[in-house]
């Protein structure tokens, strides 16, 4: 009897290893249309200066309009991307938008600010990146600085490779951060010898600053130590005033967050801008 149970459990298992690894494929190709089809966009999320409440730069966020699905959220579909190495022409699409977009944007005077974009582990280990994204700059006509790669601890555990790979992007003129600040495994020495500008506190830590005090002084500390190394700091995820509060007080200079503004498509941003640029004059 128990070998017969030990079967079914073995087909059970099976079963549903195919059915995984089918959707996966399924989500490959269905991918693959998606980016010949043009089902992705760019949302935007504004950072914020706490002191004057300007707009200092925008994330750029990835959305895949689904025909069906609907809006279907970066989480449900790059690690699919990143395991078939279609992260990297999805990745490449996304660089070229941002950078299309911003230098619109700042044609039409509305904004002077840089777009980050996340890069996945995959595009950062191209050694192709640093030309493709040098043609990137030429083809929209952004200056370099106003491009933000944003990276992750992850990325920097080859110490060699990274610091490399980085000062090569650096030498563009474009700026680094350091994404989900953290919650790597990393060491922190990498910290003196990669060229990056700017720590972007994880979300994680930045949920409970108000009920937890090992993370109100997790934040303080690494709010502390970015100045002290002459970088820049943004907190993720602010969604309160009383973590804005927190957050200032603590000389935490901007800000990214539901507090002021969730991720936004390029319309709604424009009218953000819009209505900002009435209420000033
Ligand atoms: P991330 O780069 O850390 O982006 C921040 C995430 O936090 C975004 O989720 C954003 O919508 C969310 N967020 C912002 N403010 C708040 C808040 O106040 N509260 C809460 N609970 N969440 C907030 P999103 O857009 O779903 O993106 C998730 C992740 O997917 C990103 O995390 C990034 O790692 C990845 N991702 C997004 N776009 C791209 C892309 O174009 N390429 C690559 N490789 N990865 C991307
Ligand atoms: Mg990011
Ligand atoms: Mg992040
Ligand atoms: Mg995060």
């Amino acid at each position: 009897r128990s070998k017969e149970s030990g079967k079914n459990n073995y087909q059970v298992f099976n079963q549903a290893m195919k059915t995984g690894s089918l959707q996966k494929l399924k989500m490959e190709s269905e991918l693959r249309r998606a980016l010949q089809n043009g089902e992705f966009e760019l949302y935007y999320q504004p950072q914020m200066e706490v002191s004057s409440g300007k707009i200092v730069g925008m994330e750029a966020l990835i959305r895949w309009m689904h025909p069906t699905r609907g809006i279907v959220p970066p989480r449900e579909f790059i690690p699919v991307a990143e395991e078939s190495g279609l992260i990297v022409p999805i990745g490449e699409w996304v660089i070229m938008e941002a950078c299309r977009q911003n230098k619109k944007w700042q044609d039409e005077q509305l904004l002077h600010v840089p777009v980050s974009v996340n890069l996945s582990v995959r595009q950062f280990l191209q050694p192709s990146l640093k030309e493709k994204i040098a043609n990137m700059l030429e083809i929209t006509g952004l200056a370099p600085e106003y491009l933000d790669l944003e990276i992750t601890e992850s990325m920097t555990m080859d110490v060699d490779f990274a610091t490399t790979n980085l000062l090569e992007l650096k030498n563009l003129g474009v700026q680094i951060s350091i994404d989900d600040f953290g919650t790597g495994y990393s060491s922190l020495s990498y910290l003196k010898k990669f060229p990056i500008d700017k720590l972007k506190i994880d979300y994680s830590f930045v949920r409970d600053i108000m009920s937890d005090p090992n993370d109100a002084a997790i934040v303080a500390t690494i709010i502390s130590m970015a100045h002290h190394l002459h970088l820049e700091v943004i907190a993720e995820g602010v969604e309160t005033k009383e973590q804005l509060t927190f957050l200032d007080r603590n000389r935490c200079n901007h800000i990214q967050g539901y507090w002021f503004s969730p991720p936004v498509n390029s319309v709604q941003i424009e009218e953000l801008l819009h209505s900002r640029r009435s209420e000033v004059s």
